[in-house]
C-alpha cells in the first residue's frame, strides 16, 4: 500500500531517501542485502550517522534529543530505513529504557544516561526473563538486598539478547516478597563490567549468537542506579514492554522482505513458468499482502490525526501479534519458494567472508538460518498467545 502523502511530507520522504543512500556505508548495505549476521560495529556506526543529523531518535521528545516530527513522518522514516535497506536500530536503549529513564528517572540518571543512549556510547540489554520467570514475569526470583549505599544482587536472566556487547542492562529485580509478587519488583539499572556478572552463550537454532544467560553473584549496584520508588518496578516494566511490543510490527522492514519474495518468485520456476504466475502460490502472496495492508492501516489509524503521540496501549500487543505472524509467513514463503535449494542448512552462508560456491542460486544459501531464526519472533516481547490474552482483556473486554 502507497500511503497519499500531501507534498511537503513527499519532500521530506525524499529528503530520508537521499540521505539514507547518501550516507549507508556501503560494506553495511550489503551485508543488509544480502542477509548477512551485523557485527555491533555495523550497528553502531550506522546508529552513529542517523545519531549526527539528529535522527536517531525521533519518537523521543524535542528537548531530549528527538526531531519534532508528526508521527506521520516518523512512520515515513521508519518505512525508508526498512526500505533501504538499513540494519534495525537496536532497541534496548533507544526504544525500551530511554523512554522509562526520561519519564520515571531522576534528573541525574537523565543528564547521565539520555546522551549516551543517542550516541551509541551504551549499548543496553534486557534483564527481564529468568529460568522460571517468562510469561509469569512476576515470579521473578533475582534478589537485590539494600546494604548501604548500594544493593547487592544475585541471581540469574535468561534469553538476554546481546547481552555479550552490552555495557549496561535493565533489570527486573525482587527487593521485597510481602504482598502480592508484582508489588516486590524494582527497576535497577546495572553496569556489565561490574564484579560478579557473568554472560554465557545460549546458540539459537541457526546456529547464532544472539542470546545469552546472565548471572549475578553478589553485584554490587549503587542505590543512586533505581528508577524510581523501590519495589515499583512492575508499573516501569509494564510501560517499557508497551514500547517494545509497538517497535517490533517493523512494516517497512516486512515490505521490503515481500518485494524479495516477488522477485524471487519471478525468477523460480514451476513446470517451466515463473512461479509467480502460479495461481496457488500468488493466491498465498496476495494473500500476505493485504494482511500487511491492514496491518499498515491499523497503524496509520492509531497514528490518526497526528495528536496520537502518548505511550503505546495495549494495542501494541495486536501490532506485535500481525507484525510477528507476518514476518514468519514472509519466511514459509521464501521457504517453499526456493523449495529443495533453501534446505541445505549452511550457518556459516550467513558470515561475511563465506564464499563456497552456494548450492543453487546466490540468494538460497542464508535461507534455512533465516527461516529458524524468525521463529524467535512469535516468542519475544511476550509470546504471542500472552498478548492475545492481554488483548481479550484489556481491548474487547473479556
Ligand atoms: C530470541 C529471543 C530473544 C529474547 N530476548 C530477551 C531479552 O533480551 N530480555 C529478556 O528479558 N527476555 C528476552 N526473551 C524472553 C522472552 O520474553 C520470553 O521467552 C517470553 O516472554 C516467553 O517466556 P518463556 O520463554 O519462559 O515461555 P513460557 O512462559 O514458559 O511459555 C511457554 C509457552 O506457553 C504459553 N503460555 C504460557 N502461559 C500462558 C497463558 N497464560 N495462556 C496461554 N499460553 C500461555 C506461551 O505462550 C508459550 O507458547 C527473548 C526470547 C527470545 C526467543
Amino acid at each position: 500500500m502507497d500511503v497519499k502523502l500531501n507534498a511537503e511530507d513527499a519532500a521530506f520522504r525524499d529528503e530520508v531517501r537521499q540521505f539514507i543512500a547518501d550516507n549507508l556505508p556501503a560494506d553495511i548495505r550489503r551485508r543488509v542485502e544480502t542477509g548477512k549476521r551485523l557485527s555491533k560495529d555495523d550497528h553502531v556506526r550506522w546508529q552513529r550517522v542517523l545519531h549526527q543529523k539528529g535522527w536517531i531518535a525521533p519518537h523521543w521528545p524535542v528537548e531530549h534529543g528527538g526531531t519534532g516530527w508528526s508521527p506521520l513522518r516518523r512512520y515515513i522514516f521508519e518505512e525508508e530505513l526498512g526500505r533501504a535497506p538499513t540494519p534495525r536500530i537496536i532497541p534496548f536503549g533507544l526504544a525500551m529504557v530511554g523512554p522509562v529513564i526520561m519519564t520515571f528517572g531522576d534528573d541525574r540518571q537523565k543528564a547521565h544516561y539520555l546522551p549516551r543512549i543517542l550516541s551509541s556510547e551504551d549499548w543496553w540489554c534486557q534483564g527481564y526473563s529468568e529460568p522460571g520467570a517468562g510469561s509469569d514475569l512476576a515470579s521473578l526470583q533475582t534478589r537485590a538486598v539494600a546494604d548501604g549505599d548500594d544493593y547487592i544482587v544475585n541471581g540469574q536472566k535468561t534469553w538476554t539478547t546481546m547481552a555479550q556487547h552490552a555495557d549496561m542492562i535493565f533489570c527486573l529485580v525482587r527487593t521485597s516478597t510481602a504482598g502480592k509478587p508484582q508489588e516486590g519488583i524494582s527497576f535497577l539499572l546495572i553496569d556489565m563490567k561490574s564484579a560478579g556478572i557473568e554472560v554465557r552463550p545460549i546458540t539459537t537454532l541457526d546456529g547464532g549468537q544472539e542470546v545469552n544467560e546472565v548471572f549475578f553473584d553478589d553485584v554490587r549496584v549503587p542505590k543512586a542506579n533505581l528508577i524510581g520508588g523501590e519495589n515499583k518496578g512492575w508499573t516501569y516494566a509494564k510501560f517499557l514492554l508497551g514500547h517494545e511490543r509497538a517497535n517490533i510490527a517493523d512494516v517497512g522492514r516486512s515490505k521490503r522482505e515481500l518485494a524479495r519474495l516477488e522477485a524471487i518468485a519471478s525468477s523460480e520456476l514451476s513446470d517451466g513458468r515463473p512461479l509467480l504466475d502460479d495461481p496457488a502460490f500468488r493466491s498465498r502472496l496476495a494473500a500476505l499482502e493485504i494482511e500487511l495492508m491492514a496491518l499498515e492501516s491499523v497503524v496509520l489509524r492509531m497514528l490518526g490525526d497526528g495528536t496520537n503521540s502518548g505511550p503505546p496501549g495495549p494495542e501494541a500487543s495486536l501490532l506485535k501479534v500481525k507484525g510477528t505472524e507476518i514476518q514468519q509467513k514472509i519466511t514459509e514463503l521464501l521457504f517453499e519458494a526456493i523449495g529443495p535449494y533453501a534446505a541445505p542448512f549452511v550457518t556459516e552462508a550467513l558470515d561475511d567472508g563465506w564464499n563456497e560456491a552456494p548450492i543453487g542460486p546466490d540468494y538460497a544459501a542464508p535461507l534455512a538460518p533465516y527461516y529458524f531464526n524468525w521463529r524467535k519472533a512469535s516468542i519475544y516481547g511476550g509470546s504471542n498467545e500472552i498478548q492475545k490474552n492481554i488483548i481479550a482483556k484489556m481491548v474487547l473486554g473479556f
